[in-house]
């Protein structure tokens, strides 16, 4: 009996795999695309079928928003300290050297002087790349350091946000950078000079209860999540469903939180355009 379940020839070949190899693709968190990540990149990290935006490296933020090799970057070396000596999973000094390697960057946001069709400007650009794009000592001092800059230089400030919020490794000290760069622009403002936030997906926490929903124009690219708390907090604490699109950048809009949403590649234009509104002639 045992033999009639003998197998006599070779067992069959599977079908030769074809070699993909890895990181070539990406799936739109939006619509469920299948993306090559070369042309996503070439597209500003928009999806070409529904439009989602996916983060884009501050780097690319500059090469978007300013004039070609225009941009002089400031305290590029400035980095965290572990002042409270804080350990969750991992020691945050530990945690700090891991993201330096990871995303070549020394914190969550770099600041550069330079040119947007030919106006001069600081623009300082949060990275997601680096803890989550949150808030500590240093990018707090590097936006007041900014902030410092736009005054000495008489030039417009434009912040791009993009941020889980706090960081809260630095407890009390990264809750402190709220206040220190809420009180800079308000010098900012007595200077008369203008400053533009841009909102990216997400700009959460206490990044929105701060410097991004400060500026004389608060202009967010589309479908970004906006919001201070999460939905399910609030929806515990006011003990109501939430509304349909809630914390989106238009819904926000509609309930007049935004000025405007401007897409990725048609934001450079609008910015030149508002700031010969916004900047005095000479
Ligand atoms: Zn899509």
């Amino acid at each position: 009996m045992a033999a009639w379940f003998k197998r006599s020839g070779k067992p069959l070949k599977s079908e030769q795999r074809r070699d993909i190899p890895d990181g070539v693709w990406i799936k739109c968190k939006s619509c469920g695309d299948t993306l090559f990540k070369t042309e996503l990149m070439r597209q500003k990290q928009i999806c070409k079928s529904c439009g989602y935006h996916f983060l884009l490296p501050s780097e690319e933020y500059f090469k978007l928003l300013l004039d070609l090799d225009s941009w002089t970057e400031h305290d590029a070396k400035v980095t965290s300290v572990d002042t409270l000596g804080f350990k969750d999973t991992l020691k945050y000094s530990d945690r700090i050297v891991k993201y330096t390697k990871k995303s070549g960057l020394s914190d969550a946001i770099r600041c550069v002087s330079g040119r947007l069709d030919d106006k001069p400007v600081e623009l300082a650009v949060m990275d997601f790349a680096f803890m989550g794009g949150s808030v500590g000592s240093v990018v707090g001092e590097k936006i007041s350091r900014s902030i410092k800059r736009a005054i000495q230089n008489k030039t417009p400030l434009i912040i791009v946000s993009c941020s889980g919020g706090m960081r809260m490794q630095e407890g009390i000290f990264s809750l402190m950078q709220m206040a220190k760069v809420s009180t800079a622009l308000v010098t900012l403002s007595r200077a008369k000079l203008p400053f533009i936030s841009i909102l990216t997906n997400p700009t959460t926490g206490g990044t929105t209860a701060s410097f991004s929903m400060l500026g004389d124009l608060n202009i967010s690219e589309p479908g970004a999540l906006i919001g201070f708390a999460g939905p399910r907090v609030i929806k515990q604490t006011i003990g109501q469903d939430l509304p349909p699109g809630f914390q989106s950048a238009e819904f926000l809009l509609d309930h007049g939180f935004l000025d405007m949403i401007v897409k990725r590649t048609d934001m450079k234009p609008k910015l030149s355009n508002l700031l010969s509104i916004l900047t005095p002639r000479e």
